[in-house]
């Protein structure tokens, strides 16, 4: 009788245990499902992961903040360039693995024709911002702009061998363009782009700059950053990046073909 109740509570006591030793794969399991960032842990089999793989692969997890596949994107667009400070917008963006999309100049472009090269090989995409930056010139007639952008074409082809459609017009496309001047362009097959946070860059200091963001981009999973290639912007760039990482976001750069984000389409939010 006593043998037996032993027997009895052992096995309960086997069973207790077989249960929490379950409940602990489980709550790992779950962890690694919900984890798409490593795709070397999420299939490897969890019969051969050890405790050392689970804290290493926890503290990782820690470290780099939310998944990249949390599907926030951030385009990053630099207006006004290339200049000195490109270099250096180029290798912070490097340490996020963050890629941007430069709206150039083509006064600046025949500058600084090494930076043009250099952005085209970091993996940014390189875009056009016109050649006179000015809204009267632009739009002295209905081809103005997009003769404008055809010169940036040949600059770019002169220099590094390629094309671009992707335009940014200055101050933007609305309230000053015509029209007119949006159906030129758009049937010349240019995309053109604005934005939906304004860094206001230009006027602020670096903190204004990173508090600017914080604040803008608060609740949205899709965000179009307007900034200029400025010593203060250079210095924000860094921790305003860490932040947006931080909050999940994945920087891409605009694509070619891509569907435009603009003021007249009235796709941004
Ligand atoms: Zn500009």
């Amino acid at each position: 009788m006593n043998k037996k109740l032993n027997k009895k509570k052992l096995l309960i006591v086997s069973a207790m245990g077989t249960i929490a030793l379950f409940a602990i794969i489980a709550t790992f399991n779950i962890g690694f499902v919900s984890s798409k960032e490593d795709g070397k842990l999420r299939d490897t089999n969890l019969s051969s992961v050890t405790m050392t793989n689970l804290m290493d692969f926890s503290s990782k997890e820690i470290y780099k903040g939310p998944s990249e596949n949390s599907g926030k994107v951030a385009y990053i667009t630099i207006d006004d360039g290339p200049s000195k400070y490109t270099d250096d917008i180029i290798k912070i963006l490097n340490k996020y693995n963050a890629k941007a999309t430069f709206f150039m100049i083509d006064g600046n472009m025949k500058i600084y024709l090494e930076q043009v090269k250099n952005i085209i090989e970091s993996g940014s995409t390189t875009g056009f911002h016109s050649v006179s930056h000015d809204i009267h010139k632009l739009y002295e007639t209905n081809t103005s702009a997009r003769e404008e952008f055809d010169i940036n074409n040949k600059t770019l082809f002169k220099i590094a061998g390629k094309y671009s459609k992707v335009i940014r017009l200055p101050y933007g496309s609305k309230p000053y363009m015509p029209s007119s001047s949006y159906e030129v362009l758009n049937s010349a097959g240019y995309k053109l782009w604005d934005w939906d946070i304004d860094t206001q860059d230009w006027k602020s200091t670096s903190t204004q700059i990173i508090n600017n963001v914080k604040k803008y981009s608060k609740d949205r999973d899709n965000i179009v950053i307007l900034m200029h290639e400025k010593k203060q912007t250079l210095h924000a760039l860094d921790e305003m990046l860490k932040y947006l990482s931080d909050e999940g976001y994945e920087f891409l750069p605009i694509d070619q073909n891509e569907k435009p984000k603009n003021y007249w389409l009235g796709n941004l939010s």
